[in-house]
C-alpha cells in the first residue's frame, strides 16, 4: 500500500479527529488544516480544529464558517479525551503547538503528522510528507489526487491554493516545479480566483503594520562580512504601533533583498523572551542554524523561540554562529 493510501485507511477507519497546527499559523497551516477538515466532513467524520493561536486577521477569510477554535484547556481537555486521532498539520515538533501540548502529553489515541519541514521528531505514530513538498497544502493535494478520497471542490481548492501560493513565496521559491504549476492549474479549474486570494492575504494589512515595517527597516544592520543583515522589533515598538506578532510576518525577507546578503535575521522581542527568524539564500542551511538555538524549519527559512532571554544578551552570539554557516558554504 502506498504511503498516502495508508493515510486514507487511517481516515476511513477512525471516526473522531482533532486537527491542530503551529503557533502563529500561516496560510499553509490554516489552509491545509481547513482543507483536511472539509475532506473529513465529506466523509461524515466528527472533526474539530483547535489551534494554540487565534487565526491572523488577514487569513480569517479562509475560515468563513468559523471552524477554528482557539485552545482553552478547560474547554478542550474533554474533546481530546474523547478523540481517536490528532492530526498535526504543517509542523513536525510537538512543542510548536505550545499550550495544546498539555492535552497531547496524555493523549492515548493515534498521532498523525502531515508536514514538509526538515528533521521530524520521533513522537508521532505516522508521518506523511517530506521536504520535497513546497507546502503542506501540496501534500494534501497529492493525497486527494492519489487516493481519490473526495472530489476537490472550489472550497478545498481555494484553501490549497492559499497554502501553496504563500509557502512558495507566490511561486518564486526553489520547489516551484512544472508539476507544482500543473497542480495549481487544476486548482484554478475549479474557479479559484488568484487575484482575490492574493489581495486578501497581502494587500489588506492594517496601516499600523506598515508603520512598524518602517521602524523595523530603520534598524537593519550588516555584520562585519556584509553577508548577514539583521533587524530588531521590540515590545516597545509593538505597543507604539499597536501591532501583534501576526504583523511581523514577512519582515525578515527584506534583509535578503540587499545585494551581497546571504543570511537575514529578525530578532523579535516577546513578552517573556524572543523569537528569531532566519532566512538564507542558496545552500546555506538555516534549519541547522535554528536547531543550534532549539528551533528548526527549512533549509532557507527557519526560526526559534527562546524564553527568559533578552535580545541584547544573545544577538552577537547568534550573528557569530550565523557567520560560521557562511564560512562553511565558502569552503564547500
Ligand atoms: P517564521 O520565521 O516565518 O516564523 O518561520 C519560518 C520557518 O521556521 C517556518 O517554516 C517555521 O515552521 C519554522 N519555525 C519558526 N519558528 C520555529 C520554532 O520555534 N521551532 C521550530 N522547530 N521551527 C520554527
Ligand atoms: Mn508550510
Amino acid at each position: 500500500m502506498s504511503n498516502l493510501n495508508l493515510l486514507k485507511e487511517l481516515l476511513l477507519n477512525n471516526f473522531s479527529f482533532i486537527l491542530t497546527t503551529h503557533v502563529n499559523p500561516d496560510a499553509d497551516a490554516i489552509g491545509s488544516e481547513l482543507a483536511l477538515y472539509y475532506i473529513l466532513k465529506k466523509l461524515g467524520k466528527k472533526v474539530l480544529v483547535i489551534n494554540h493561536s487565534a487565526t491572523p486577521y488577514n487569513l480569517e477569510f479562509l475560515d468563513d464558517e468559523n471552524v477554528i477554535q482557539k485552545f482553552d484547556v478547560e474547554v478542550h481537555q474533554k474533546n481530546f479525551d474523547e478523540t481517536e486521532v490528532i492530526i498535526f498539520v504543517d509542523l513536525n515538533r510537538i512543542n510548536r503547538v505550545i499550550k495544546v501540548a498539555e492535552c497531547v502529553k496524555n493523549f492515548k489515541g493515534i498521532k498523525i503528522c502531515i508536514d514538509h519541514h526538515q528533521d521530524p521528531e520521533n513522537s508521532f505514530d505516522y508521518i506523511f510528507g517530506d521536504t520535497k513538498y513546497s507546502a503542506t497544502g501540496e501534500i494534501i493535494y497529492d493525497f486527494i489526487e492519489e487516493t481519490n478520497i473526495v472530489e476537490i471542490d472550489y472550497k478545498i481548492a481555494s484553501l490549497l491554493y492559499a497554502a501553496i501560493m504563500t509557502d512558495t513565496g507566490s511561486f518564486r521559491y526553489e520547489r516551484t516545479t512544472p508539476r507544482l504549476h500543473r497542480i495549481v492549474a487544476e486548482l484554478l479549474e475549479t474557479g479559484v480566483n488568484p487575484t482575490e486570494i492574493y489581495d486578501k492575504i497581502y494587500n489588506q494589512f492594517n496601516f499600523s503594520r506598515i508603520k512598524l515595517l518602517g521602524k523595523a527597516l530603520s534598524t537593519i544592520e550588516l555584520d562585519s562580512t556584509g553577508k548577514i543583515a539583521y533587524m530588531v522589533v521590540t515590545q516597545y515598538d509593538q505597543s507604539t504601533y499597536e501591532t501583534t506578532e501576526d504583523d511581523i510576518d514577512g519582515f525578515v525577507s527584506y534583509c535578503l533583498s540587499i545585494k551581497g546578503v546571504e543570511i537575514g535575521i529578525l530578532f523579535y522581542e516577546l513578552k517573556d523572551g524572543l523569537k528569531i527568524s532566519f532566512r538564507s539564500k542558496g545552500k546555506i542551511d538555516v534549519n541547522k542554524l535554528a536547531e543550534e538555538y532549539g528551533g528548526g524549519g527549512h533549509l532557507n527559512a527557519s526560526g526559534t523561540r527562546m524564553f527568559n532571554v533578552k535580545i541584547d544578551d544573545i544577538k552577537e552570539k547568534v550573528i557569530s554562529t550565523a557567520q560560521k554557516y557562511i564560512e562553511v558554504k565558502n569552503v564547500v
